[in-house]
């Protein structure tokens, strides 16, 4: 019977892990669960500060007062500037990037497959806060 178990599991070398991944896309941190004060959970890199939700929490830190407090929170690495895309870290699927388009300059990250969405640290707040700098910086370069 042993033997039969570890022929099974030799012939299968790149067994995939059954459990959900909960590695941050962009630093390969640990994402763990978060409860932002006003009910909306999502996941939060505690080491890159970055954000992942689904669209419909995504909809909600929009809209809800105060979720900028997440992009306060300690992390220990420094902001991210990405021009690339992150893979989705709940299906490992490749993530679509988009332009935030009252502010082009912000990438929200959304993967087609379960509608995740990926935001770096600062994101949010700088999403929330548009500002007459944010408008000059999106004018196009000449
Ligand atoms: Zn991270
Ligand atoms: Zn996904």
């Amino acid at each position: 019977m042993a033997y039969c178990r570890f022929r099974m599991s030799a012939g299968h070398g790149m067994i995939q892990r059954m459990e959900r991944s909960a590695t941050c896309p962009r630093c390969a941190g640990a994402l763990g669960p978060h409860t932002h004060a006003a009910g909306i959970d999502l996941e939060r890199c505690c080491d890159c500060g970055g954000l992942f939700c689904t669209s419909e929490t995504f909809q909600a830190l929009l809209t809800t007062d105060g979720t900028e407090s997440l992009d306060a929170l300690p992390r220990t690495k420094g902001g991210t500037d990405h021009t690339d895309s992150v893979d989705c870290p709940q299906c490992a699927k490749k993530m679509v990037m988009y332009r935030y388009p009252p502010q082009p300059h912000i990438h929200i990250d959304r993967c087609v497959e379960c509608l995740g969405v990926f935001l770096d640290a600062g994101e949010l707040t700088d999403m929330k806060r548009y500002t007459l700098l944010d408008w000059f910086r999106d004018l196009p370069y000449r």
